[in-house]
């Protein structure tokens, strides 16, 4: 991920390192190509408008034209640019005053909720948690199955439909789990719910009776970081179709441009809280803005 723009800033820098001074041309042109660059990645345009704006104010005051090394610090304003797209702090989880937690995973079919469902069980144990897995998502033929699987590996309870009980109704299963967790004392509780290869109504319903029903602390959109532009219209959907509080980025892993990445939390205002960056339970951490701004400019 993120390949190809690295080598293309770090190319950009290259061609004003040596140069003493810089006029506003120069500015203007260094500006240019990083625009183009950061489109070829395939960030969303308004994301590209906002972030070359605010460069290029900065590159023109004084902190460029005082110093005596300009290109050293124009990297400076693109890493905290990028770091300011990126959501600039890192969010951590909001956690109920009064336990359980809620936290109810969203996103598209494929989209690695599932497997993000058994990651971030594994990590809230990993720090004292207790953590409740729930199986929501009746609709792809075997989530129960792989959640039940995941949760076993992580040495985390499953709540799920009775073994032959039919397809069952998600409303009712999440709404059960809260007291299943009351009763056993679990303090964290993960609601898996279903997708869609596509947006359709009946899964934002679906997604907003489930919301309802559980008053979520936590409403975690998971975005294939794989599928580029298409990736933000559908986190857009979900943002008004369902309403989240934050954004979990999967398969980072993957050789993607990372557009998605760059563009998402502007695009739908909410924080990215967590990345994941694989298929093993432990391929998963907190997102970290300045991090990731530092993996982009190499
Ligand atoms: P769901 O339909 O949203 O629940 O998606 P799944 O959790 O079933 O994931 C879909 C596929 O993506 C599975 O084959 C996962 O193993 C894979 N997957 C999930 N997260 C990642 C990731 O971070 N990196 C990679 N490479 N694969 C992932």
């Amino acid at each position: 991920m993120f390949d190809a723009l690295s080598d293309r800033l770090s190319g950009i820098f290259e061609s004003i390192r040596g140069k003493g001074r810089l006029t506003d041309a120069d500015i203007d042109a260094t500006a240019r190509e990083i625009r183009l660059a950061l489109l070829e990645a395939d960030v969303a345009l308004p994301v590209v408008k906002t972030f070359i704006n605010e460069v290029k104010e900065r590159c023109k005051g004084a902190e460029v034209s005082k110093a005596l090394n300009p290109a050293q610090q124009i990297i400076k304003i693109v890493n905290e640019e990028l770091i300011a797209i990126l959501g600039g702090e890192t969010r951590r989880l909001n956690y109920a005053k009064q336990a359980p937690t809620v936290i109810m995973l969203a996103g598209l079919q494929g989209a690695g909720k599932t497997t993000l469902a058994g990651k971030l069980a594994k990590w809230l144990k990993g720090d004292d948690h207790s953590p409740l897995l729930v199986a929501a998502d009746l609709q792809r033929p075997n989530a129960v199955g792989q959640l039940q699987v995941l949760g076993e590996r992580a040495g985390v309870a499953v709540y799920a439909p009775e073994a032959g009980s039919g397809v069952g109704d998600p409303v009712q299963v999440a709404t059960d789990s809260i007291e299943e967790a009351r009763r056993k004392g679990h303090d964290v509780v993960i609601v898996d719910t279903a997708g869609r290869l596509g947006i359709d109504e009946e899964m934002m319903q679906q997604a907003r009776d489930i919301r309802a029903a559980v008053n979520p602390d936590e409403v975690l959109f998971v975005i294939d970081a794989m599928i580029g532009q298409d990736a933000v219209n559908t986190a857009e959907a979900f943002r008004d179709g369902v309403g989240i509080t934050g954004v979990v980025l999967s398969k980072l892993d993957g050789d993607a441009r990372g557009g998605a990445a760059l563009s998402v939390r502007h695009v739908t205002g909410q924080p990215i809280m967590f990345a994941s960056t694989g298929e093993k339970l432990e391929d998963f951490d907190v997102f970290h803005p300045d991090r990731m701004a530092s993996r982009i400019l190499g």
